[in-house]
C-alpha cells in the first residue's frame, strides 16, 4: 500500500489544506529529489492546487461549483450525490508536485487542497514518490 493521509471532513462540500500532511510524509520517507503523486481514491472527492493565503478563494471555488453543478436536480444517478461525482471529476483525482531538497516545490501562494463533495466523511489520500 502507498503512504496515506487520513482526512476527516465536517461539511458536505469543503476544501481542506493538506499541504503540511503531505510534506510530513515526504520527510518521513526521506525523499530528497523526485516527484510526489497525491491521489484521492474516492469518486465524490477530488484534489487541487490553488491559493491558500486568502480563504475566500476556496469559498469562491465552492460557490461557483455549486452554481455550475447544483445538488438536487434531475440527475439520472439515484444515490442523491450526482453533483458530488461531477464536481469530483471537474477537480480531478490527483496532483503531481516536484520534490527538491526534501521539500514540496510549490509557488508562494499555492497549497494542496483535498476537495470534499459528499461529506462529512472519513477519507484517505494516497501518496507515492
Ligand atoms: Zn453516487
Amino acid at each position: 500500500m502507498p503512504a496515506s493521509i487520513s482526512v476527516k471532513t465536517d461539511s458536505r462540500t469543503e476544501m481542506l489544506d493538506i499541504t503540511s500532511s503531505v510534506q510530513k510524509e515526504i520527510s518521513k520517507a526521506g525523499v530528497q529529489d523526485g516527484i510526489c503523486v497525491v491521489y484521492v481514491p474516492h469518486t465524490t472527492a477530488g484534489i487541487t492546487i490553488n491559493e491558500g493565503a486568502d480563504p475566500d478563494v476556496c469559498t469562491d471555488i465552492l460557490t461557483k461549483l455549486n452554481e455550475l453543478v447544483p445538488p438536487n436536480r434531475a440527475y439520472r444517478h439515484t444515490e442523491g450525490n450526482a453533483d458530488s461525482h461531477i464536481k469530483a471529476s471537474l477537480m480531478g483525482s490527483s496532483v503531481t508536485v516536484i520534490v527538491e531538497n526534501g521539500r514540496l516545490v510549490l509557488g508562494t501562494w499555492q497549497k494542496i487542497f483535498f476537495c470534499e463533495f459528499d461529506g462529512p466523511r472519513s477519507r484517505k489520500v494516497y501518496i507515492r514518490f
